[in-house]
């Protein structure tokens, strides 16, 4: 059994792409009250793990979005040997200034925390830059760089095609995304899904 898991924030558009992805195959929706445990779908032999967003619960208490965190990584460090792919979904156009934000109060930011633990424990990790459809044609490259650079990877933007996939779930263009998840499922044998 190989594993899929999908990891953001609150509101990034994560059920959107989901259901956009998998459709029928995974059960999106309002979670029924306050679960912290993550969703699964069975899609022929991929198991697709919807994990809980971070800053769910938003503005009840901060520590929440610990809770989630920790409860986020122990699931993935327990189940590393199926976990093959992480998908980090973020807010493209409003990354950068969140990033910034943290880093002013000498905070790490929840998502570059996902993605250096997805990468330093070797689960082969794709940032999906969602709402994408918010920028404008001439600012599309500059804030991809500006993406990059907060999470890391030195601009431009294109060298880490492999990595981040600019998407708009919204109105459907995932072709980034499916085209990166195609080439890793192509390397595991497993076609089929798209
Ligand atoms: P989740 O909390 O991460 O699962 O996010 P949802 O899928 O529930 O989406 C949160 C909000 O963002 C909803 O109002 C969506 O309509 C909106 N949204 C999701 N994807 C996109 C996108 O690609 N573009 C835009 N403009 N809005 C989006």
């Amino acid at each position: 059994n190989l594993e899929i898991v999908f990891v953001g924030r609150s509101n990034v558009g994560k059920s959107s792409l989901l259901r956009e992805l998998f459709g029928a195959k995974v059960r999106v929706g309002r979670r029924p009250g306050v679960t912290l445990r993550p969703r699964h779908a069975q899609a022929s032999d991929l198991l697709i793990t919807d994990m809980p967003g971070f800053g769910f619960m938003s503005g009840v208490k901060d520590r929440k979005q610990d809770i989630v965190k920790d409860q986020t990584v122990r699931y993935i460090e327990d189940n590393a040997e199926r976990i093959k792919i992480g998908v980090l979904v973020i807010d493209g156009p409003t990354f950068p200034q969140i990033v910034d934000r943290w880093d002013s109060r000498d905070q790490i930011p929840v998502d570059i925390e996902m993605f250096d633990f997805l990468r330093e424990i070797g689960i082969d990790t794709i940032v999906a830059a969602n709402k994408m459809d918010k920028v404008k044609e001439d600012e599309y490259d500059p804030l991809l760089d500006e993406v990059a650079g907060r999470l890391g990877l030195e601009p431009p933007w294109q060298n880490w095609k492999h990595l981040i996939a600019p998407i708009s779930a919204k109105k459907g263009d995932l072709k980034a995304i499916k085209g990166l998840l195609r080439d890793r499922l192509h390397e595991m044998k497993r076609d089929d899904l798209f």
